[in-house]
């Protein structure tokens, strides 16, 4: 538990604690038993929930429940992406944080407010009411001290192995695991110049059936040309994928589906405009290095966070942020392919790419990099 205050408590006669969780279970759970213990010792605690996932208070007849209005749609709550909705409630949780504080603070002091360590927009409040915060983290110690060591890992360059992307040091190569059907590259040289949407979400993430109804209309009513790559066994519990009665007429003269696509030549293709991604590590670096832009539709782990970088810090493609729905994909395809907004993340992808291409060539960080390797294993 980390304690960040500068300063002094004014103690009320019984201690009053306000206690903030984040309303993920693994994060509920630590929280209030951690309140049930600090009520053990004399504590009087007041909790301040969200109105998403919210405890149940009469499982603790002892404590004020206070909600909080978060305003979390059911599309957002569907997606089940917990960054994305852990970055909404931190967007959205300020004000009437601050607001119900402030209230409570009319009935009398507030010792100090606890809350999770992933709440950061509890500080500006702690801030402005001048109370003390403690946060409590709910991971282990070992995964504490490795988010503190990040930092002074790159300060003494132990983080400089920087030798990507790989691939465009070797063209070429390809060690796909599945066949790749080539026939969609005479498709594509049939398309116009940046035209076309090429759809794929990686060899491992899977969806429900709606999600896929959900794709294939939203595509077909977008009126663009696709390229969809459709895996086998992407379905939870079938092992081919049935497309919805009436999507194949509708879509003939519009839309080619593969099984698998030879990826990086079809990124390279100059009728694709653009790329809707599970934002795997490298199907977005090779959206990057051959210049189009994303749809980001991360699956799960680090995906969240390429996916955030490529929407919110470079601003190279945009987020699904409400999980599959026909009209949003509609609306986020012609947005990525037809709009103004696509055309400029064209433009920042392409200056993007042209960082990529300095850094591998002679005298670039990743050229450089590569260089030192080699030394270093000669050296060996
Ligand atoms: N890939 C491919 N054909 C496809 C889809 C993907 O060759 O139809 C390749 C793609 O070029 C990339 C890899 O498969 O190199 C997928 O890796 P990524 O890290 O993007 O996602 P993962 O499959 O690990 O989820």
């Amino acid at each position: 538990m980390e304690v960040s205050r500068d300063m002094q408590i004014q103690a009320p006669k019984v201690p009053h604690l306000v206690i903030l969780p984040i309303p993920f279970q693994g994060h509920i759970n630590p929280m209030l038993q951690l309140a049930t213990l600090l009520h053990s010792k004399g504590f009087s605690i007041t909790i301040i929930h969200t109105d998403y996932n919210s405890p149940n208070p009469s499982n603790y007849p002892n404590f004020n429940f206070e909600p909080l209005p978060v305003g979390l749609s059911d599309g957002q709550v569907r997606t089940k992406d917990l960054v994305t909705i852990l970055c909404i409630l931190n967007d959205s949780c300020q004000a009437p944080f601050h607001d119900r504080l402030s209230r409570l603070l009319l009935d009398g002091p507030v010792t100090c407010i606890i809350t999770d360590e992933l709440f950061y927009f509890t500080k500006a409040v702690a801030d402005q009411l001048k109370l003390p915060r403690i946060l409590l983290g709910t991971s282990s110690a070992t995964f504490a001290t490795t988010m503190a060591s990040l930092k002074l890992l790159r300060q003494n360059g132990l983080l400089s192995i920087t030798v990507g992307p790989l691939y465009k040091f070797s063209p070429g190569s390809s060690n796909s695991l599945l066949t790749q059907d080539y026939s969609c590259m005479a498709w594509l040289d049939k398309q116009a110049q940046q035209t076309v949407i090429y759809v794929s979400f990686g060899s491992s993430a899977s969806f429900d059936k709606r999600d896929v109804v959900e794709i294939a209309w939203g595509l077909a009513n977008s009126n663009q040309p696709f390229l969809w790559v459709v895996r086998p066994g992407s379905i939870h519990g079938h092992d081919w994928v049935e497309l919805p009665k009436g999507f194949e007429e509708k879509t003939r003269e519009k839309g080619h589906i593969v099984k698998w696509a030879p990826q990086q030549e079809v990124l390279a293709h100059p009728s694709v405009g653009g790329f809707w991604t599970h934002n795997g590590w490298n199907s977005t670096l090779e959206s990057i290095c051959e210049g189009v832009p994303m749809l980001c539709c991360p699956y799960l782990l680090d995906q969240n966070v390429h996916a955030r970088y490529v929407s919110h810090v470079w601003r190279v493609g945009m987020q699904l942020e409400n999980g599959f729905d026909r009209s949003e994909i509609e609306w986020a395809v012609r947005k990525l392919m037809v709009e103004i907004e696509g055309k400029e993340m064209r433009e920042c992808v392409g200056a993007l790419k042209e960082n990529a291409m300095r850094c591998m060539a002679k005298g670039g960080s990743s050229y450089e990099s590569l260089e030192s390797l080699i030394h270093l294993i000669m050296s060996l």
